[in-house]
């Protein structure tokens, strides 16, 4: 590694879960780095851990390096700031979205990287405080410079992903987008949604609420489950089941995988290369269709079920 960010200002622009997460991580590792905030609750606890605040604004224009760790949906509206970025500067991205699906225009001065960790931001704070690194995608949208690619790299350093045990991998911003959404779109959404069928059939078939809940999710397996197939691998991590569950997962679950499921996620694919989901996203936004779904989901069987159990576990108030 031979760039180094130390001597120069990193403008961390937006101060939550991850602007938190780099600005602190950077700021124990002794680089210079001030929080680009409006005047709000974020900007005084980014003040009382310490930094420097300006207005968003004035953060960028003081930053050698300039993170944009607002939300994607509100970078949009800082389109101005962006554009007047000068030559010498870094703009860097944690998310690919906005460029990706030509939501945003940048200054055509200003070298504009990707470093997306593929991490919640507790995560990147929590493991770089115990000396370990974590997992970024990197690319380089515009290299003015012929720098852009080691600028990139010297953040990764800067805010502790080369820690042991993380790793930078060479991405595009098209594919980090695409890949978070198929994510988003396939397991997760499925993962939810078939939760919810399974508490259906079991109720449905006497079992009781309380007992379902608890061994579909509410018993917290299924997080401990998650965290063996990230430490351990996908098929590696049954070896902490009991034999009877590894007989009945690996007969049962290829059963689930059929012709059309195939289709259905290369269809998932299909609309975010081809921009059909991000235009669809930006038509609903502001529109009160999220708002919607979210009410008639907290308003099923299951969710009511949640909130009786959830309440006697003390979860909830
Ligand atoms: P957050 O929603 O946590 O960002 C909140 C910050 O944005 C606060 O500082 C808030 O300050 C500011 N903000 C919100 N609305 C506005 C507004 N209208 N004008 C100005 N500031 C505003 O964002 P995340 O940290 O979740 O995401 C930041 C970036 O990181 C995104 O590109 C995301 O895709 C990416 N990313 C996020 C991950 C995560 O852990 N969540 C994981 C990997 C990538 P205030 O409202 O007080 O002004």
């Amino acid at each position: 590694m031979t760039a180094t960010l130390k001597g120069k200002r990193v403008a961390i622009l937006g101060y939550g879960n991850q602007g938190e997460a780099q600005a602190l991580n950077l700021r124990d590792r002794g680089f210079d780095v001030v929080v680009g905030n409006r005047e709000d609750e974020y900007a005084e606890r980014a003040r009382r851990d310490g930094l420097v605040v300006l207005d968003i604004a004035a953060a960028s224009a003081s930053g050698d390096v300039v993170v944009v760790l607002l939300p994607d949906e509100v970078q949009p509206h800082y389109q101005n700031v962006f554009g007047d970025l000068r030559a010498g500067q870094t703009l860097v991205f944690a998310s690919g979205y906005n460029l990706a699906f030509n939501r945003l225009g940048v200054s055509s001065f200003c070298d504009v990287v990707l470093a997306a960790p593929r991490m919640l931001g507790a995560g990147v704070r929590d493991l770089v405080q115990k000396g370990r690194g974590f997992p970024m995608l990197v690319a380089a949208h515009q290299d003015v410079s012929e720098q852009a690619m080691a600028t990139a790299l010297a953040y990764c350093e800067a805010v502790g992903a080369f820690l042991p045990g993380g790793v930078a991998v060479a991405s595009s911003f098209r594919e980090e987008a695409i890949l978070d959404l198929f994510s988003e779109h396939t397991w997760a959404a499925s993962l939810t949604f078939f939760l919810e069928a399974c508490f259906d059939v079991l109720t449905h078939s006497g079992i009781s609420e309380e007992a379902a809940l608890l061994e579909l999710y509410a018993s917290g397996e299924l997080g401990t489950v998650g965290a063996a197939i990230a430490e351990r691998g996908l098929f590696a991590q049954m070896a902490l089941h009991s034999t009877t569950s590894q007989y009945g997962q690996l007969t049962r679950g290829p059963g689930y995988i059929t012709e059309a499921m195939r289709e259905r996620l290369e269809a998932v694919l299909r609309a975010l290369a081809d921009g059909s989901f991000a235009r669809e996203w930006g038509a609903a936004e502001g529109t009160g269709r999220l708002e919607e779904l979210r009410r008639r989901a907290s308003d099923t069987p299951v969710a009511r079920a949640e909130e009786r159990l959830y309440r006697i576990l003390g979860r909830r108030p």
